[in-house]
């Protein structure tokens, strides 16, 4: 048993030198490594300890890149959550038990940014969010502050994918705000 965690971790610790090697050598894969590492450790953690050897594909987002976990293995770590969950984000690693749709992808990858944000104190800031919503009496889900942005970033996107004519449109219009 002690064994078997200690080669997990081992697996764990030389699968993420691998990743940050790769991250090295892409200059703006740089910043905000260190803050992506907690959770990056936990989404390994997680996936290896599902039995499951590897993510099942990249997804580029532009600003972050999903390492994405769709296996109905990942039922096992799912089932010992107090709430139903659809998909999870650890760090830059998405899990689902099959194939994750645009829209909860694009949900989750808000998460990554959020992780990257924020890093060791994403999770301490995310159910104090939770427990804050719960004070005042709303859902502690439904209405954390990162669930309400990761819905909010995914109802626009799918609001620009809805309509491809417009959607260069849409992104110049973007641009131009942020500018
Ligand atoms: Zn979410």
């Amino acid at each position: 048993m002690v064994f078997h965690y200690a080669a997990l971790i081992l697996d764990v610790w030389l699968g993420l030198r691998r990743t940050a090697r790769a991250r090295f050598v892409r200059p703006d894969g740089l910043r905000g490594w260190w803050r992506s590492l907690p959770g990056d450790m936990l989404g390994r953690l997680v996936m290896r300890g599902c039995g499951i050897p590897a993510p099942t594909r990249e997804h580029d987002a532009g600003d972050v890149t999903a390492m994405l976990v769709e296996d109905v293995r990942v039922a096992r770590w799912f089932r010992a959550h107090l709430i139903p969950v659809q998909a999870q984000t650890l760090g830059r690693y998405v899990f689902s038990r099959g194939p994750i749709p645009d829209h909860m992808l694009a949900h989750e990858c808000e998460h990554i940014r959020q992780w990257e944000r924020f890093g060791p104190l994403y999770l301490p800031l995310y159910f104090g969010s939770s427990a804050l919503a719960t004070l005042r009496r709303r859902r502690p889900y439904w209405d954390n502050s990162f669930e309400v942005e990761a819905r909010a970033r995914a109802d626009r996107e799918s609001a620009t994918r809805e309509v491809p004519d417009k959607r260069a449109g849409l992104v110049a219009n973007r641009d131009a705000a942020n500018s």
